[in-house]
């Protein structure tokens, strides 16, 4: 199967297996993890934060995050099309007691200022307490621009807000920018970096910011059910991704372009954006075309894909370039012949 769906399919190579066997192990929730500690000594350093924790997905640090800024009955102000707002089940709400203030993204997944200096509520009795900016990066693959993020941070400091990045793909953002780890989450008081995406890791999400802020998470984190024993197992394969993969991006965005390429030369096929490890596309062929027919007729071809009412493809390091031109001609003979 060539598989297109996400980058989360992504299975452990055979590299990060052996250091899963042979990683050192200990109970976590008692800190005797010693794969634990050291995957959250790295991504501290690499993140220029003070501490870090480990979570098993990244939903878990995301909600863990903000109920460590936040208060019950405090506010949040997020993305409408964000991935904590939008694709957490409303877990800020459901479990934090934390009231979100969605505010639409631009195309390129920024918040206007103007809209986030206008959802800032007054102290006031009436209003939820204004307590936190969240932003993503990458937002549909997109780089979040820099001078934006340091921008937006600094009008939420001047009202006294927190800032967290969910910084699921932060790893992607580094690679196509050119820029550090550390220099994308040093505008944040919290980044929030999934392994398990395009770094290849099979679980886990690392959370890094502030001491004190990695105190509230670690007795959060025990609240939402996330404290796990012997998960060095976890975390090896978690540095190992951060070592090893993150560097090796660059071949997924040169996939993705690849696969635009292509796509983008078949009649019938829009590509309405490409960034990153992600391609967007949009199909120009009225109303007999029928979505569905052709999912399952990609998948009889062993390609697999998301559903394509909205059609994202996803490149990662489980595809091959090879890969990529069989999809684009797989398509071509579905847009020559329907
Ligand atoms: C995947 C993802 C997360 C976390 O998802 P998990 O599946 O819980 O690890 C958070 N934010 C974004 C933008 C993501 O893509």
């Amino acid at each position: 199967m060539i598989d297109l769906r996400s980058d989360t399919v992504t299975r452990p190579s055979a590299e990060m297996r052996q250091v899963m066997f042979d990683a050192p192990l200990g109970d976590d929730v008692w800190g005797d993890d010693p794969s634990v500690h050291q995957l959250q000594h790295y991504a501290a350093a690499q993140t220029g934060k003070a501490a870090a924790l480990f979570f098993p997905s990244g939903t878990q640090s995301n909600l863990v995050a903000l109920m460590s800024h936040c208060q019950r009955g405090d506010e949040y102000i997020v993305g409408q099309q964000a991935h904590t707002y939008r694709l957490e089940g409303g877990g800020a709400a459901v479990l934090g007691s934390i009231q979100p203030q969605p505010i639409d993204n631009a195309a390129d997944g920024s918040l206007p200022m103007e809209k986030i200096a206008a959802a800032i509520k007054p102290i006031d009795p009436h209003f939820a307490r204004t307590r936190l900016l969240a932003l993503e990066n990458t937002f549909n693959g997109q780089v979040l621009d820099a001078d934006y993020v340091h921008q937006a941070t600094a009008l939420a400091r001047r009202h006294g807000l927190a800032t967290h990045l969910d910084g699921a793909r932060v790893g992607n953002a580094v690679t196509a920018s050119g820029s550090t780890l550390e220099a994308l989450c040093a505008p944040f008081d919290s980044v929030s970096i999934c392994c398990s995406k395009g770094l290849g890791a099979p679980a886990g999400s690392v959370l890094v910011g502030s001491q004190a802020l990695i105190d509230q998470a670690r007795r959060w984190r025990k609240v939402v059910g996330g404290g796990m024993r012997q998960v060095g197992l976890l975390a090896a394969a978690c540095e190992y991704a951060l070592t090893h993969h993150l560097p090796a991006l660059a071949a997924d965005h040169a996939k993705a372009e690849r696969l635009a390429a292509g796509l983008g030369a078949i009649d019938g096929i829009e590509v309405t954006s490409q960034a990153t490890n992600m391609v967007f596309v949009r199909f120009n062929r009225g109303d007999t075309f029928d979505p569905e027919h052709l999912h399952a007729w990609l998948r009889e071809r062993d390609i697999l894909v998301g559903a394509l009412y909205a059609p994202r493809f996803v490149t990662h390091r489980d595809v091959s370039e090879a890969d990529i031109d069989q999809v684009v001609d797989a398509f071509a003979r579905y847009f020559a012949s329907h």
